[in-house]
């Protein structure tokens, strides 16, 4: 395969080492932010950035027996440097790929785990979400699926998650919740037991904007339910990691409130959508980084979905 042609695989002493070819596996950050928790911090900026495939937070969790992925970047290339990261550190098997929702920059690295042979594991509604998805991200991400995109470059779930669930990775216990529509419709988020760490998903964004592609309305429902989990750290899709979920999504509440009164008001006011977008939020309360680039499609989504209520 051609993604193997990316690292040498060299055994020696019984332990197995990767020599990176292209030599830049050392621009890819990776922190352990808890034990056995690893972190790569994706990059603020927009999605006709040349980096935009590198925008997203993803890592990967460690257990005894074996080792699960949570979430794979947005191109294959960004899969490739994960793994490559991955096997840098351990050599224990890869039992799960863990995607948090559909959108192309959590998903499209899915492939360079094909190797490993995982379980690809997703929210109930991630493998339609998948289908739907399919050709517009080959449309639009190409440059991001490898040499040769193609349907099967894009890789769906084999494990669905109706409900929670929990996954054991060797004295080490994840536990899935699914949640309904808001976010997107495939939202899925993971807590680490051992550590009390959230990995959120895009259910949480921080200093990034969010994108509303669901309901703003589940989304608000979202926010006051995440409280009560009770967990030590919060990993966002976006963003910094937080050590309370009061700090992980004050920002992120305050925005989506403001967004569902103003846009009330404006629909009350006999506003059109146009109309709406200049007034909602205009001086960016919340200070999100890249408000000018999202913030016009949240509030068009918004009033599509209130407008009729
Ligand atoms: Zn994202």
């Amino acid at each position: 395969m051609d993604i193997i042609k990316n690292y040498i695989l060299i055994t020696s002493l019984g332990l197995t080492y990767f020599v990176f070819a292209s030599g830049v596996e050392n621009d890819f950050n990776i922190t352990e932010v808890a034990q056995g928790n690893y972190l790569h911090k994706g990059i603020h900026v927009s999605l006709d950035d040349i980096n935009h495939d590198d925008i997203a937070n993803i890592g990967f969790i460690v257990g005894d027996k074996c080792i699960a992925v949570i979430d794979t970047g947005g191109s294959i290339d960004i899969g490739i440097k994960l793994l490559n990261k991955i096997k840098s550190i351990s050599d224990k098997p890869i039992c799960y790929v863990i995607n948090t929702h559909v959108h192309f920059d959590h998903m499209l690295g899915n492939k360079a785990f094909i190797i490993e042979n995982p379980e690809f594991v997703g929210h109930q509604r991630l493998a339609a979400e998948v289908e739907r998805n399919r050709a517009f991200f080959l449309d639009h991400f190409k440059n991001d699926l490898g040499p040769n995109p193609e349907p099967s470059s894009i890789i769906g779930p084999s494990i669905l998650v109706e409900n929670s669930r929990q996954l054991d990775l060797g004295d080490r216990i994840l536990t899935l919740i699914p949640f309904p529509v808001s976010h997107s419709h495939s939202d899925l988020i993971i807590i680490d037991n051992k550590t009390n760490t959230l990995w959120a998903g895009d259910l949480i964004f921080r200093e990034r904007i969010p994108s509303l592609t669901g309901s703003l309305i589940g989304w608000i429902k979202v926010m006051e339910d995440l409280p009560r989990l009770e967990v030590k750290l919060v990993i966002p899709g976006h963003g910094n990691v937080a050590k309370s979920m009061a700090i992980a999504i004050k920002q992120q509440r305050d925005y989506l409130q403001r967004l569902l009164n103003e846009t009330r008001q404006a629909i009350e006011d006999g506003q059109f959508v146009n109309e709406a977008v200049e007034h909602i939020d205009k001086d960016n309360q919340s200070n999100w980084l890249l408000h000018d680039f999202q913030h016009p499609t949240n509030v068009s989504r918004a009033f599509t979905e209130l407008e009729w209520e």
